[in-house]
């Protein structure tokens, strides 16, 4: 299979990494949002996020947000951003799932183009989180 971010938890490809244990590696974005954007990414190959077992999920996020507040200490960021995206129609480019963490400024001048819409009805926004509820009740 041909995957880069496999290839560098492999060491296969060059990354400027900032964090590394058994389940995850941490690297530099080689191109990024802001300077210091960083990818957590699963060392196994999954896809989805959803398909990352749960230790190694809890510790993308833990990590992420480890980074999150190295970027608020050492790089004067004010705060940060996590994103993933998860399918093609998401804007997931990288086949291998992963976290873009993201130091944060005021004047950085990044924008998420974040619209708003409405629902329909109260009974269309009851109807969705029920679709939701049913689905992922344990
Ligand atoms: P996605 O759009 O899939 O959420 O994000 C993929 C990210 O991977 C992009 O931000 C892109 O800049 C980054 N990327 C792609 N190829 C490489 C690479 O070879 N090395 C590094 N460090 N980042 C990469
Ligand atoms: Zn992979």
């Amino acid at each position: 299979m041909d995957c880069i971010f496999c290839g560098i938890a492999e060491g296969k490809i060059p990354c400027v990494k900032v964090y590394e244990d058994e389940l995850i590696l941490a690297f530099l974005d080689i191109a990024p949002i802001c300077k210091g954007h960083v990818l957590v990414i699963p060392k196994e190959h999954h896809q989805s996020i959803a398909s990352v077992p749960e230790a190694t999920a809890g510790r993308m996020t833990r990590i992420a947000a480890r980074i999150g507040i190295a970027f608020k200490r050492e790089l004067d960021a004010d705060g940060f951003n996590f994103h993933l995206s998860d399918g093609a129609c998401a804007g997931q480019v990288v086949m291998h799932a992963h976290i873009h963490v993201v130091p944060r400024n005021p004047e950085d001048g990044f924008h998420w183009n974040w619209r708003q819409l409405k629902y329909a009805s109260e009974d269309e926004t009851k109807a969705i989180a029920e679709k939701i509820k049913q689905r992922i009740k344990g």
